[in-house]
């Protein structure tokens, strides 16, 4: 009966077809999803087989869909499996790194961070580094979340992610100059001594070494990075400041960024900045009116190469990071697309929506 549901709603982290899985005791019964869905988990009864459907489809029947358990067992019979190929073709390749005898298989467990665990055909495809690697195999079954409401005068800062060059400053700043007092900012942190013309505290704020050293050390950088020597970096401190003050805190940070800044404090939305495809990309970055208004661009404009990059890395960071992202605009038309992000940071304002269930109270 209706009243025995149960009230669990859960994103998913991966995409579900039934027709193709082996186990499902009947296809027929099964329910596909793709990640990113929020399904409506009817009934944990059975420790395999959950029963769900769709939020977005609240009248149909539920469906089967893998439990937490099997899934994530699913997960590491793959990835065994794929290091026993792994070991067996590499016979002793890493002995150096870490420590297994020579010819024999790797196993090892989900939770291992051994630098050795790595899925060599991954690799290949999306050019992962260690850390990618291991954040992505972190978290591939379900997520549970909750209506997060919005609280009058507290705004969650909207995070815009992308590959570098696909415009996500340039529809910030639009964002900020439509209206400066509702949208803010951090002003950045910077080692680097201060330029003429520059004002303390309004490009920068100018901190020595040692400080932003300590600080960084200490988890108060939601992101830093190093150019030219110097240290740049964004503090936890100065978004909470203009959250507190009542604006929306706007971020465009590199994706490495997205797992210090997705915590309860503060409660951001995602957005994933993507590119078209290459005709598409090169057309509205070729054009000599689109150009200018596309800040990354600058004046020589991209190179094919460069293009090309922006499509994988954008390809990457939907790979290891896709299941985060609340939104996805794409970045073909700045106008649409900047039409859209007003869209939807006016629904963030406003609008109860889906986020991890431990942030709600
Ligand atoms: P400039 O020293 O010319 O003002 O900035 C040089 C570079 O520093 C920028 O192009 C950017 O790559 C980097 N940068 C500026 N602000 C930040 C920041 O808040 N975080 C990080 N990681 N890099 C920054």
């Amino acid at each position: 009966g209706a009243q025995r549901e149960s009230k669990v709603r859960v994103r998913a982290h991966f995409d579900y077809n039934p027709e193709v899985d082996p186990y499902i005791p009947c296809k027929e019964a099964g329910l596909a999803f793709q990640r990113g869905d929020i399904l409506h988990i009817v009934s944990q009864d059975d420790s395999y087989w959950w029963q769900a459907r769709r939020e977005s489809e609240r009248t149909a029947r539920a469906g089967l869909i893998p439990s937490r358990a099997l899934q994530e067992r699913r997960i590491i019979h793959e990835r065994t499996q794929r290091e026993i190929v792994e070991g067996e073709s590499k016979k002793g390749s890493c002995t150096s790194i870490c420590s297994t005898p020579p010819g024999s298989p790797r196993l090892r467990s989900s939770s291992s961070t051994s630098s050795c665990r790595q899925p060599k055909t991954k690799k290949i495809m999306y050019d992962l580094t260690e850390n990618d690697d291991f954040d992505r195999e972190l978290i591939a079954t379900y997520e549970e979340v909750a209506k997060l409401y919005p609280r009058p005068g507290i705004y969650r800062p909207v995070v815009l992610i992308g590959a570098p060059g696909v415009g996500r400053n340039e529809l910030r700043r639009r964002l900020i100059a439509r209206d400066p007092e509702k949208y803010r900012s951090p002003v950045p942190y910077t080692t680097r001594p201060m330029r003429t013309g520059e004002v303390a505290g309004r490009e920068y704020i100018f901190v020595s070494r040692e400080k932003m050293e300590a600080d960084i050390e200490a988890g108060k950088f939601i992101e830093h990075g190093e150019y030219k020597g110097h240290l740049y970096g964004t503090s936890a401190e100065s978004v909470k400041s203009i959250v507190n003050a009542g604006c929306v805190c706007l971020l465009s940070p590199h994706y490495q960024a997205i797992k210090a800044l997705r915590t309860v404090q503060l409660k951001p939305f995602l957005i994933h900045i993507k590119p078209p495809e290459f005709d598409e990309l090169k057309k509205t970055r070729t054009d000599s009116r689109a150009k200018s208004t596309f800040d990354e661009s600058n004046a020589r404009g991209f190179t094919d190469e460069e293009f090309t990059d922006m499509i994988k890395s954008s390809v990457r960071i939907d790979f290891l990071y896709g299941h985060f992202f609340d939104e996805e605009i794409l970045n073909a038309d700045l106008v649409t697309a900047f039409e859209k992000l007003v869209n939807i940071v006016q629904r963030v304002e406003t609008e109860p929506l889906w986020a991890p269930s431990s942030w709600v109270q």
